[in-house]
């Protein structure tokens, strides 16, 4: 099997003689696709050279998709957001604490209206979908793991999710995470990226959506509890055309990377959506570049459809860059060459 779509995300864009010169220098990698990873502030200053730039990339060949990068702290990514800049309410509420976090509830009507409006513009670019990037709630505890390991504390329990829950479930919200909490949270997690889509849809019927999760185990005993941990019911879901789970660190044992590979694939054939893989393309590199080729041989080995790669030139200038980004992308490069189907 060979991999029918290679892609890598781009972000800053602004000027499209510039992004040009960029689009070419990713087809050179063997590039298919660009995600357009978008930041409040750039749709909400940069619109009118974003239609001008995607519609160049798909002059140029490349399908594109336009990832609503770290909207609310909703979606994963490191720009700031407007929202919450502009709102001293609507945010996520750890069950625990009560206290307010850096987070904006997406469940609360605020929230939902200003993420559907901005999609409703963005479903205006000449793209070939969206790409959900990493959506979860925010996680108020002070470790993180990417292969699991469950926190005790929670979100969401602000005032209008209680109210919510106890409509649905006919008694107060709960403070422990319990199995009606989880499936609220899943339930709602899941409405707002389901109405955006039919939103988008109705501006662009051939919209494609992308769907990325977190790579955990996800297993009996280990979840996050993000919200979107039900790889059934989000592969599932009308908002997703394409299953997709996050990157894995480099230093995993490969071992990690088939088993999150199988059950991408077999989770997306089940509900008959196509699937994709991420490859580490900033912060960290194998130890030995050449890993990037052989692990993209693997997914390629097991059915990846779509492989990406997170980011152009390795991160290249950024806090986040690969020890040697523009090395690391010119592996990512000939790994994509190696893998794509001509
Ligand atoms: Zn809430």
């Amino acid at each position: 099997m060979a991999v029918k779509e290679t892609g890598v995300s781009y972000y800053g864009l602004s000027y499209v003689e510039h992004a040009e010169r960029d689009f070419k220098e990713m087809i050179d990698h063997h590039c298919t696709a660009v995600i357009l990873a978008l930041s409040e502030f750039d749709v909400d200053f940069w619109l009118p050279n974003i239609k001008v730039v995607a519609k160049r990339a798909k002059d140029m060949g490349l399908n594109v998709y336009l990832d609503t990068w770290g909207v609310g702290k909703w979606f994963g990514g490191e720009p700031t957001s407007l929202f919450l800049t502009q709102n001293p309410g609507n945010r996520q509420v750890s069950a625990f604490t009560d206290e307010p976090l850096p987070a904006a509830c997406f469940n609360t009507p605020a929230f939902r209206n200003y993420y559907f409006e901005m999609c409703q513009k963005l479903a205006e670019v000449e793209a070939d979908g969206f790409f959900w990037d990493e959506p979860h709630y925010a996680l108020p505890k002070a470790y993180a793991s990417i292969t699991g390991g469950a926190g005790d504390d929670w979100t969401c329990r602000c005032p209008h999710c209680q109210k919510m829950f106890e409509a649905q479930y006919g008694y107060p919200m709960p403070r422990q995470l319990t199995m009606e909490v989880k499936r609220f949270r899943q339930d709602q997690a899941l409405d707002i990226l389901e109405t955006a889509t039919k939103k988008i849809r109705a501006i662009r019927p051939s919209s494609k959506m992308t769907c990325c999760v977190h790579a955990t185990l996800g297993t009996y005993y280990v979840t996050e509890n993000r919200g979107y941990d039900n790889w059934d019911k989000v592969g599932k879901s009308s908002a997703c055309d394409v299953f997709s789970t996050t990157i894995l660190s480099y230093s995993l044992p490969r071992s990690f990377f088939r088993s999150v590979t199988q059950r991408t694939i077999d989770t997306a054939k089940k509900y008959g959506k196509g699937n994709q893989r991420w490859l580490m393309g900033y912060y960290q590199e194998p130890e030995k570049l050449d890993e990037v080729s052989e692990v993209a041989k693997l997914y390629s080995e097991m059915g990846v459809e779509s492989l990406f790669a997170w980011t152009y030139r390795g991160g290249y200038g950024t806090v986040l860059a690969a020890p040697h980004a523009l090395e690391l992308w010119d592996a990512i490069g000939r790994a994509y060459g190696e893998v794509l189907e001509r």
